[in-house]
């Protein structure tokens, strides 16, 4: 990363340094229809405005339609084949093990954030889960005094020398939220509010999490509710002069049959069946220690076949399949969807948009799922919207990305 006058350049895009406080959102697994559903009921009155006088447009997330890719992408403002981190979990074909990649030694790419904050300026991000929080404020150095990073998750542990601000719950002035709650997004925006009174931060990322939307469809009591507490937060940033451009990570469809049972294909019995135990690997992306809300089901695995060679019949087999979208080698995957060939297995499925992927029934803990499954991962959860507080002028021609929100806030405002 390099800075030039008034110019940072970050993984081969150049943002113009920050203007005005910029804060730059993504609310996790925002489907389009929530927000406008919740305008409709008429909880949502600054979204509403900001659609109106500001921007709304659509983008495309990156595939796999999962938390973690689509916020490093976004805070990297690059594919995972440049980032690195494709999901949760990739199959270490060397070492024979499962590797989790929430680890910063994962990442291939320095952050935006990181290159504003080294250009001279006060950064900062706020995550729901603790699980971002290491990746995204990868590059930070507390010690200038000019970049915070914490999650609500952990709010209660955050101290100066890990986090750049300490004393967080009397800051925010709200108790520590439960993991699996509307409150844990509620803290991002109301610790966000505080910040830019206090700190004044001139580029700020906030990342909330999808617990809601997992739970609830659009209109729903429960999910205008949400949106409207949102609303209330965005007014406030508004009125403290903020640029504001919200995106999401991602969709959300339901993946349940009609008597509310998840609708999942398991995978990895299905390929036991076929080649026999032990012959092939699936892997889901989507796998994290916060299982509750999906039970590790959603619509993107990847399928590692160790002994080589019957990739192609597999993939035909797979496609033949009611309810997989997409089958494809790791090669044509890769290029498609931009993935770190590494990190991905021989295989790449997709599954239809109220179907879900699973590895064998036993190994899938559904007893959190306390409503049918809502879920994501696959193409019918790419498309999110974007919005922000004021016009801005795209150029022509250009099929917009989730990811190219913070060139967005940074460049594209009038
Ligand atoms: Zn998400
Ligand atoms: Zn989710």
């Amino acid at each position: 990363m390099s800075a030039n006058g008034n110019t940072i350049t970050v993984n081969g895009r150049d943002y113009r340094a920050p203007q005005r406080p910029t804060v730059v959102i993504c609310l996790d697994g925002s489907e389009p229809g929530y927000i406008e559903q919740a305008i409709e009921a008429g909880v949502a009155p600054t979204f509403a405005r900001f659609m109106r006088d500001g921007a709304h447009v659509h983008a495309n997330s990156v595939i796999p339609s999962f938390t973690n890719p689509n916020n490093l992408s976004i805070i990297t403002g690059r594919p995972p084949s440049v980032h690195g981190i494709a999901g949760n979990y990739f199959f270490d074909t060397a070492n024979g093990v499962e590797v989790m990649m929430n680890d910063p030694k994962f990442l291939r790419a320095p952050t935006i954030l990181a290159g504003v904050h080294d250009a001279g300026f006060k950064v900062a991000a706020v995550t729901a889960k603790d699980k971002l929080r290491g990746l995204l404020s990868y590059g930070l150095d507390y010690s200038t005094g000019r970049a915070i990073a914490f999650s609500s998750e952990k709010a209660n542990q955050a101290n100066r020398a890990e986090n750049g601000i300490d004393n967080l719950l009397d800051f925010v002035g709200l108790p520590l939220p439960e993991v699996y709650s509307a409150d844990l997004s509620e803290f991002v925006f109301a610790a966000g509010v505080k910040l830019v009174q206090h700190h004044r931060p001139d580029l700020m990322y906030l990342s909330t999490t999808d617990y809601i939307q997992h739970k609830v469809g659009l209109g729903t009591r429960i999910a205008n509710d949400f949106y409207a507490m949102i609303d209330r937060y965005l007014a406030e940033l508004d009125a403290l002069g903020c640029t504001i451009v919200a995106t999401a990570d991602h969709g959300m469809n339901d993946k349940h049959l009609p008597d509310g049972r998840p609708d999942v294909v398991y995978l990895q019995d299905v390929l036991d069946a076929w080649t026999g135990k032990g012959k092939t690997r699936v892997i889901l992306p989507i796998t994290d220690p916060y299982v509750a809300h999906h039970g590790s089901l959603g619509s993107f695995a990847t399928i590692y076949t160790p002994d080589g060679g019957a990739v192609a019949p597999l993939i035909a087999k797979l496609r033949g399949i009611t309810g997989i979208d997409v089958a494809l080698t790791q090669d044509e995957a890769c290029h498609r969807f931009e993935l770190p060939a590494d990190r991905i297995g021989d295989i790449v499925v997709i599954s239809s948009k109220h179907k879900v992927l699973g590895t064998s029934a036993d190994r899938h803990d559904l007893s959190g799922l306390t409503e049918p499954l809502r879920s994501h991962g696959g193409l019918t959860e790419e498309r999110v919207p974007m919005i922000a507080n004021r016009r801005i002028a795209l150029p022509s021609g250009h099929s917009l990305r989730n990811f190219d929100v913070f060139d967005v806030a940074l460049n594209r405002i009038q």
